[in-house]
């Protein structure tokens, strides 16, 4: 059997290298550490980017099992911030010097949703004198509507598949026409085909979640070709159906140790796209966002949700962004990031370099 020494010299990683990696510790998780360090440097630099982070909106009609905001949840107010608000967020962000925003909200499809998207983006870039880069996560639409939001001004977008495992998959969804794997992943090939930067990601710790599941995971991120990446660790909340199996979650330890694992040996596997850390991480213990960083990511999606909408979009319980105020929360970022010997990239895109280099490549080379 291969050491992970010399597992991570390989340029390519089968499912066993894999599972070898993510069962590292000690001396052995010091080396994948410090060898993503030595990729990112190389591939990446030191800089940070930042994205301002909106949750546009928490009305969904989805009910995945672990979400917080799913439909089935009568506990939330359900809320759309209006648009005047979001333009204000946006030249915020700009003020702030963070080159992009991502806007976020649950899953609507209808005609009045697709279009106040549209009119939505053409705004913002307008109010921002089109600096601003501008990313989406806004779950499965139809290849039209793509289309519109991206000739509209969005450049990136972002879809979880969440877990690439299609057995795993239908124990985190309902399994229906509104759930479907399959869609899920056709969406994804649609967003590469319209020509977003396309982002995807998974959620690690989950019941029933096993290393060969996050090997397959990093396996399929790699053979779909993703140009940003942002998982983190799954994180129970009391009133959603996957809240039964709070009993076999990994320990909270356990479960920041395995999302910072996973988020180097991505960057090992894949070195030059966009990894993000995410708010997720910070949730489980303050200081995991830098440490994510350390170990490969490049990414922080800094939220700046008014105050008065973020207690409601709730995905998961004790999430911290709901107390941070956004510009105190960008002065601690700040030292945060230089204490670990990085810095901001200032009135900059950002963009996934991985992108830069091989447009629509994966369009040709998808084999998953
Ligand atoms: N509705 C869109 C979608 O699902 O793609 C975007 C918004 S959704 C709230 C964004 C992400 O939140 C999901 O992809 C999921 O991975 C994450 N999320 C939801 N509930 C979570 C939980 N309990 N723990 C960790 N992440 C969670
Ligand atoms: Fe809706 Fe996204 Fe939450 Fe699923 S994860 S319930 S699609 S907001």
């Amino acid at each position: 059997m291969k050491t992970v020494a010399e597992i991570i010299e390989q340029n390519a990683f089968s499912h066993s290298d894999l599972v070898t990696l993510l069962a590292a510790e000690g001396d052995d998780l010091k080396l994948i550490y410090d060898k993503a360090a030595e990729v990112k440097a190389k591939y990446i630099g030191n800089k940070v980017y930042l994205r301002g982070l909106v949750e546009y909106s928490n009305k969904c009609r989805k009910n995945c099992y672990y979400c917080g905001i799913r439909l089935g949840n009568a506990k939330v107010n359900r809320y759309t911030i209006d648009d005047d608000e979001v333009v204000q967020a946006a030249k915020y962000i700009k003020q702030l010097g963070y080159g992009s925003m991502v806007l976020q909200s649950g899953e609507l499809m209808t005609p009045t949703f697709v279009d106040a998207i549209e009119r939505l983006l053409l705004r913002i870039h307008e109010a921002t004198d089109h600096t601003l880069g501008i990313t989406l996560s806004m779950g499965e639409q139809s290849e039209d509507t793509y289309r519109r939001w991206f000739d509209a001004g969005a450049k990136r977008y972002l879809l979880r598949i969440e877990s690439s495992t299609k057995e795993l998959y239908y124990k985190l969804h309902p399994d229906d026409n509104t759930h479907s794997y399959d869609i899920r992943l056709e969406a994804l090939l649609t967003l590469r085909k319209v020509g977003y930067q396309v982002g995807s990601g998974v959620m690690i710790g989950l019941p029933f979640q096993t290393l060969d599941h996050l090997a397959d995971d990093l396996l399929f991120l790699q053979s779909l070709d993703v140009d940003m990446v942002g998982m983190g660790p799954y994180i129970e909340h009391s009133d959603t159906p996957l809240y039964q199996y709070r009993y076999l979650l990994p320990s909270v330890e356990h479960r920041l140790e395995l999302s910072l694992k996973m988020v180097a040996i991505l960057r090992i596997m894949m070195k030059d796209i966009n990894i993000a850390a995410t708010t997720a991480l910070q949730t489980l213990r303050a200081d995991a966002r830098e440490q994510a960083v350390v170990v490969g990511a490049n990414i922080i999606m800094p939220n700046v949700t008014p105050q008065s909408f973020r207690k409601q979009y709730f995905l998961y319980q004790n999430k911290t962004v709901v107390k941070d105020d956004a510009f105190a929360y960008h002065e601690q970022l700040e030292q945060a990031i230089k204490a670990i010997g990085c810095e901001i990239g200032y009135n900059a895109h950002g963009d996934s370099k991985h992108f830069e280099r091989t447009p629509l490549m994966s369009l040709w080379g998808y084999n998953y």
